[in-house]
C-alpha cells in the first residue's frame, strides 16, 4: 500500500555522499572573496573614499552622496569584475529571514544601446514596493512604500551573479520596519554608554563593541522523506510521529564521527561560508539523532546578525544539492531536543580590553566588575522583555521543555564569580578598594583568576550563563534572526550603563573618590539583583516555585510573553536608548500576535487535513482488514472458538474506532475554535485565542494519532515514521 514511503526510504539509504567542487588551496587563500571588504576597496575605491568609508565603519560617521556615487562606481567594477549582473538591497523584515529584490546593472545608453550603470543614489537607497512585508499597522497598503538605505558597517557581498547590499528597512514615516535599524541604534547606544563608562577606568578608550557568536544548531534530513512528510514541508516540523524505539537515550550523536553524506554537506557549506567571509570555526553532531551544529569565530555584533541569515539562507540551498532538507525549526521532533542558537555575547573596547574578561590588573577587575553587575541589573529589570525577545510559536515548544532553558530568565555565574559577588556585597569600601602605589586601584578583597576556568562548571539548564569571558543567551531559537534579542540585550545594558553613570556621577559631585562611588553603586547593585542569580537546576518544579517567589517573569504563553514590550519600564528603556519609540513597539507587537497566530493556524489546517486524510483513511481501512478476519473466523468456527481466536483482532478493532471518533470528534472541535478566533478582530486577543483555544488541539489530537501508528499495519502506513526521518542518512 504504502509503497512510496518504502521507495523513499530506500533511495535515502542508498544515497552516496555528494563530492562537489574541493578547493584545492588554502581556506586563507579564497577567505572572502566574494565580499568587498577592505582589501577589494583599497583595489577598487580612491584613497579618499576608502578612508570616509572606514571611518564611517570605524567611528560612526556619515557618508556623503558624492561618496556614495564613489562607492557605488567601484562596487559595480567588482561586481561586474565577479560576473555579477544584478545588484539587490538585501535586507531583514519582520518574518525571520530575508529579503531581496534583484535589478539589473542594465539601463539605457542613450544611443540605443545598453550599458551596465549603478550610481550612488541606487547604493544608498531603494523603494521596494513592500506593501506585503509586516508592518503592524504602521503602513497601510495606501502609503505602502518604504525604503532601504544602504548599511556600510556590513560588507557588500555577491551570491550567484547578484551583488547583494546590506540594508535597513524603514517606513517614509522613518518608523523601522526591519530588524537592522533597531539593531544599529541598539549597538550605538550601548557603545555610547560603555565607552562612557570606561572612561573611569581608562580615558583613551573611545568606542566600545558589541560581539556575537552564534552556535546555529540544524536537523538535516533527506529531501524523498522530507517530501513524503506534508506537516515538515508546512510547517517545519512534525505534527505527529510515534518517539522511535531509539532515539537520543544512549547519547551516542553528540560529538560522534560526522556522516559521511552530512560531511559532505559541511565541507560544501564551509566552501561557500569562507568565500562569503564567514568564518565557521566548528562543526559537530549534536544530542539529537541526525542533528548538527556550526559556529563561527565572534564578529562585531550587526556582522555577525548578517552572516548569521546568510548562512542559514546557504545552508538552505546547499542542502538541495546533496539531496537534504534543512530544518531550521526549533522543535521538529517530539521526544527528541529541539534546536537552539546560542547567543555568545560580550563588550570589548577599541584598545583591545573585553570588558566581561577578569583583568590583568586590579583596576581591570574593578572594570570587570562593574560591566558583570550592570548586566545582571539590566537582565533582572528586563528578564521578561530579555524572554519575549526570544519567544516565537515555535521556540515556545522548546523553552520550558527539559532540554533547553526554561521559560523564566535567569543568570548563572558559576562558583567562582558568586564568590565574589557575595564577598564585595559584604566588604566596606576601605576593605574592598585599595589604593596601590604602584597599581593604582586595586580590588583588595577580591582576588578574581585570571582565568576563570568556565568548563568546570557549566550550567546547560541556565538561559543567560557566564562562559568566562562572556554571556551565553541559550534561549534564542535555531531560526530567529540574533537581531531581536541583541536588540532588547544592548539596549538594555545600555540603558543600565547610563543609569550606573549618572548615579557614580552624582556621588562624585558629592564630594566621594571615583572608586568608592563605583564600589558603592555596584554594592547596591549586587542586592538588588541577586533575584537574577541561579545557579542550580532551572528545569526543576522547586526553581519554578522559587523564582515565582523571587518576582521573576514567569509566563509560559507565547502571546501574553509579548506584553513585555509594552509594560512602561520597556517603553522607557526603548525611548532612552532610542531604539523604538511607543508606536513602533506597539506595531512591532501587532507582527508579533499576527505571526503568532497564522503559525498556530497553519498547524491547525494542515493537521485537520492529514488527520481526515491519510490517518483516518488508513486507520479504517486497516480496522476493515481486521473486521473482515473476524468474519471470516466467524464463519468457518463455532461460536465459542470464533470467539477466542477473534478476541485480539475485535480488542484492536475497538481501539482505532476509539482513537478514530476522537480524532474526528476533536478535528472537528478544533476547527469550530479556529472559526471562533477569527472572528476576533485584535490581534492580542486573537492570538491568545489561538494560544488557549486551538493550540491545545494539537497536541491532544496527535497523541490519539501517534497511537494509531503504534497498531496499524506498517506497510500502510503512509508517513515517513521518526525512525526513518532519525536515522536514515
Ligand atoms: P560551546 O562550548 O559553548 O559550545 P563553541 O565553541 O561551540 O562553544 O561556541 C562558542 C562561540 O562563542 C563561538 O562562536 C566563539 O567565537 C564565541 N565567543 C568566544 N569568545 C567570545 C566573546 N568574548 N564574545 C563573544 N563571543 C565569543
Ligand atoms: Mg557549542
Amino acid at each position: 500500500m504504502s509503497t512510496l514511503r518504502f521507495k523513499m526510504v530506500e533511495e535515502a539509504s542508498k544515497r552516496k555522499p555528494v563530492c562537489t567542487e574541493a578547493p584545492a588551496k588554502l581556506t586563507s587563500a579564497y577567505f572572502g572573496s566574494h565580499v568587498f571588504n577592505r582589501e577589494k576597496m583599497r583595489m577598487y575605491l580612491s584613497e579618499e573614499t576608502m578612508k570616509v568609508v572606514t571611518d564611517s565603519v570605524d567611528k560612526g560617521l556619515p557618508i556623503t552622496r558624492d561618496i556614495a556615487n564613489h562607492v557605488a562606481s567601484g562596487m559595480k567594477r567588482w561586481a561586474m569584475d565577479m560576473g555579477a549582473t544584478h545588484y539587490t538591497h538585501w535586507f531583514h523584515p519582520l518574518t525571520d529571514g530575508t529579503a531581496e529584490k534583484h535589478d539589473s546593472f542594465v539601463d539605457y545608453d542613450g544611443n540605443g544601446g545598453v550599458i551596465e550603470k549603478f550610481e550612488g543614489k541606487l547604493l544608498a537607497q531603494q523603494e521596494p514596493d513592500a506593501s506585503s512585508f509586516p508592518s503592524g499597522g504602521i503602513r497601510n497598503t495606501f502609503e505602502a512604500r518604504g525604503y532601504t538605505a544602504w548599511d556600510p558597517s556590513s560588507p557588500a557581498f555577491i551570491i550567484g551573479d547578484t551583488l547583494c547590499i546590506p540594508t535597513v528597512f524603514i517606513s517614509y514615516t522613518g518608523e523601522a520596519l526591519d530588524y537592522k535599524a533597531p539593531l544599529l541604534k541598539a549597538l550605538s547606544a550601548v557603545d555610547k554608554a560603555a565607552t562612557a563608562v570606561c572612561r573611569y577606568f581608562d580615558p583613551s578608550v573611545k568606542r566600545v563593541f558589541s560581539y556575537l557568536g552564534w552556535e546555529q544548531e540544524y536537523f538535516l534530513i533527506d529531501e524523498g522523506l522530507y517530501a513524503a512528510r506534508p506537516d515538515l514541508v508546512m510547517t517545519g516540523r512534525t505534527l505527529m510521529g510515534h518517539d522511535s524505539a531509539k532515539n537520543q537515550q544512549l547519547e551516542d550523536h553528540y560529538f560522534g564521527s560526522i556522516p559521511s553524506r552530512v560531511m559532505a554537506y559541511m565541507r560544501d557549506i564551509e566552501f561557500e561560508a569562507y568565500k562569503l567571509g564567514i568564518p565557521l570555526k566548528t562543526r559537530h553532531n549534536e544530542v539529537a539523532p541526525n542533528q548538527f551544529e556550526f559556529a563561527p569565530i565572534y564578529a562585531e555584533t550587526n556582522l555577525a546578525v548578517d552572516q548569521n541569515l546568510l548562512i542559514m539562507s546557504v545552508m538552505k540551498k546547499v542542502a538541495r544539492r546533496h539531496n537534504f532538507r534543512v530544518l531550521l525549526h526549533e522543535k521538529p521532533f517530539k521526544g527528541v531536543n529541539g534546536s537552539g542558537k546560542h547567543n555568545n555575547w560580550s563588550l570589548g573596547t577599541d584598545t583591545g580590553v573585553g570588558l566581561y574578561s577578569p583583568g590583568k590588573t586590579p583596576a581591570e577587575n574593578l572594570q570587570f566588575i562593574t560591566f558583570l553587575v550592570n548586566t545582571l541589573m539590566a537582565v533582572h529589570k528586563h528578564n521578561a522583555l530579555l524572554k519575549a525577545s526570544v519567544m516565537t510559536a515555535q521556540n515556545a515548544h522548546r523553552l520550558g521543555a527539559n532540554e533547553a532553558p526554561p521559560a523564566i530568565i535567569s543568570c548563572f555565574l558559576g562558583s567562582q564569580v558568586s564568590a565574589v559577588l557575595d564577598k564585595l556585597e559584604k566588604a566596606s569600601a576601605e576593605e574592598a578598594i585599595v589604593m596601590d602605589t604602584k597599581k593604582g586601584l586595586s580590588l583588595g578583597i577580591a582576588h578574581i583568576p585570571e582565568v576563570l576556568l568556565d568548563n568546570t562548571d557549566r550550567n546547560r539548564t541556565s538561559p543567560f550563563a557566564f562562559t568566562g569571558n562572556r554571556f551565553e543567551f541559550r534561549a534564542v531559537g535555531s531560526s530567529a534572526n540574533c537581531a531581536s534579542a541583541m536588540i532588547a540585550l544592548n539596549a538594555a545594558v545600555a540603558r543600565q550603563l547610563k543609569e550606573f553613570k549618572k548615579t557614580v556621577d552624582t556621588r562624585i559631585a558629592a564630594g566621594e573618590a571615583v572608586s568608592s562611588a563605583i564600589f558603592h553603586v555596584l554594592q547596591d547593585y549586587i542586592k538588588q539583583s541577586k533575584a537574577i542569580r541561579f545557579d542550580g537546576n532551572g528545569y526543576s518544579d522547586e526553581w519554578k516555585a522559587e523564582a515565582a517567589r523571587r518576582g521573576l517573569d514567569c509566563e509560559t504563553s507565547a502571546p501574553l510573553s509579548f506584553d513585555a514590550y509594552l509594560k512602561p519600564e520597556s517603553v522607557a528603556m526603548f525611548a532612552d536608548t532610542k531604539v523604538f519609540s511607543e508606536k513602533e513597539l506597539e506595531a512591532r507587537n501587532e507582527v508579533k500576535w499576527e505571526i503568532y497566530t497564522k503559525k498556530i493556524q497553519i498547524e491547525a489546517r494542515v493537521l485537520g487535513d492529514l488527520a481526515m486524510n491519510h490517518i483516518i483513511p488508513v486507520a479504517s481501512r486497516y480496522q476493515s482488514i481486521l473486521l473482515d478476519n473476524v468474519y471470516k473466523i466467524g464463519k468457518l468456527y463455532d461460536k465459542e472458538k470464533a470467539e477466542k481466536l477473534s478476541a485480539q483482532d475485535c480488542a484492536i478493532i475497538e481501539t482505532i474506532a476509539g482513537h478514530i471518533s476522537f480524532i474526528k470528534v476533536n478535528t472537528d472541535a478544533m476547527v469550530e475554535a479556529r472559526k471562533k478566533a477569527n472572528h476576533i478582530e485584535d490581534e492580542r486577543a486573537k492570538a491568545v485565542a489561538y494560544h488557549d483555544t486551538v493550540a491545545p488541539y494539537l497536541e491532544s489530537i496527535r497523541y490519539h494519532i501517534d497511537k494509531l501508528e503504534l497498531i496499524v499495519d506498517d506497510q500502510m502506513w503512509t508517513l515517513p515514521k521518526y525512525r526513518e526521518l532519525l536515522f536514515t542518512r
